[in-house]
């Protein structure tokens, strides 16, 4: 068996970047940079005042100043500031010319016929100089990067309006199994509910992706290999849950090998998703994770978020914190890396959850955190380090 380790690497090096495209900043969310973005402005464009004041020369301090001027945010003043004197100034707006400070409005009496006085022994300047958090031609975002909310800040307050992305992948979802209905029918004996397919097509809306939803296989070699025909032909990617490890009804993996995929990956020393299986042909990618809803979920976050990644051009590190255990665990096999659901107690360390197994999906709704657990380790004391994953 590889280890997950193993998998990823060849996730990453069979799958290449897909095409990219340009499109407006604000269409861009979820997408990734094809190329750098460089900035062409000044951040701030302008000495820019950072309180509600008054702006004058710190060596006229306490005055009287003589305020001879008002700047609103979006105004300038044209007058310069000589010995003796101030312009009031609101937050954003630029600086006149003869200021090195603006005192903050807090500090200040007004006195009506010589000016306004100081009352405070000290002050910061309270400006924010011109291009001091970006000049032009510094770096605004680089190559690479899978574009959040605050990057489309970024991008807004650099005034760039179009950006050079890879498009996103058309992804498929499939689940198999003769035994799965979906929600609003009613249970039948030895039916369980369809979980998987929304958990996925869910997933993926949560990572500003789409996917399309092709329904349930059954467990019948013909009309599965019908269905996954069409999904692979109109998607980039597919995703199929269920019929992939090695029962009597378990079809995904010969359906694949007569349909003329590579199949890269059908084991992994992963628990829980021992029967992840990957597999390609041309530009097509395919995903088959085990059907217990929870080595869906923990596989998909490994694989299918790499995967995707890299389809969009960007890596996928998930985020590993370092914390320790509050208590001690015990496993009876370590020949495999678990990801297993825990609680992070008040002080930020691991308590365990009655945890089932990979089909108890609701202990997701109690989890803080996947922590891991590498291979070679059966045991885990009070006060040992571990890295969990946030949920
Ligand atoms: P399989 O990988 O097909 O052997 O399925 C393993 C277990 O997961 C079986 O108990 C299935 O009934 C269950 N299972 C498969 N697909 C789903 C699904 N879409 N939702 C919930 N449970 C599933
Ligand atoms: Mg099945």
């Amino acid at each position: 068996m590889m280890t997950i380790e193993e998998a990823k690497q060849i996730i990453e090096e069979v799958t290449q970047p897909l095409g990219v495209s340009e499109i407006r900043f604000d269409e861009a969310l979820s997408h990734t940079l094809a190329d750098d973005v460089l900035s062409k402005v000044f951040m701030p464009p302008f000495n820019r005042s950072a309180m509600d004041g008054f702006a004058c020369r710190k060596k006229d301090l306490p005055g009287p100043l003589k305020v001879i001027d008002t700047v609103p945010a979006g105004g300038f003043s044209i007058k310069t500031i000589q010995s003796g004197e101030c312009v009031r100034i609101m937050t954003g707006a630029p600086v006149p010319d003869g200021a090195d400070t603006v005192i903050m409005i807090e500090h200040v009496e007004e006195q009506t016929d010589s000016g306004i006085l100081f009352n405070k022994d000290r002050t910061n300047t309270n400006i924010s100089l011109k291009g001091e958090d970006l000049k032009p031609g510094d770096l605004l975002l680089p190559r690479g990067t899978l574009l959040k909310s605050h990057h489309i800040a970024i991008l807004a307050g650099a005034g760039v309006d179009e950006v050079s992305v890879h498009v996103q992948p058309r992804i498929g979802i499939i689940s198999t199994g003769s035994e799965l209905i979906e929600p609003g029918s009613e249970q039948q004996p030895g039916m369980i509910y369809n979980s998987n397919g929304h958990q996925l097509l869910t997933r993926l809306n949560e990572l500003g992706l789409s996917g399309h939803y092709y329904g349930i296989g059954r467990d019948d070699y013909e009309s599965l290999k019908e269905l996954i025909q069409k999904a692979t032909r109109e998607q980039d990617v597919l995703l199929i849950t269920g019929g992939v490890s090695v029962g009597d009804y378990d079809f995904v993996p010969a359906i694949f090998k007569e349909l003329g995929f590579d199949i890269h990956i059908s084991n992994v020393a992963a628990k829980p998703g021992k029967h992840t299986l990957f597999a390609s042909k041309d530009q097509t990618y395919v995903l088959g994770l085990p059907g217990n809803p929870v080595s869906t979920y923990v596989q998909f976050e490994e694989c299918g978020r790499l995967l995707i990644n890299r389809l969009m051009g960007s890596t996928y590190r998930p985020l590993r914190l370092k914390t320790n255990m509050a208590e001690d665990y015990q496993r009876k096999k370590s020949d495999r890396f678990e990801l297993l659901p825990v609680k992070i107690n008040a002080e930020g360390r691991v308590e365990r959850l009655s945890y089932h197994g990979s089909a108890h999906m609701h202990i997701l709704s109690a989890a803080d955190a996947l922590m891991e657990i590498p291979i070679g380790t059966s045991q885990l004391l009070t006060h040992q380090d571990v890295y969990v994953r946030p949920l």
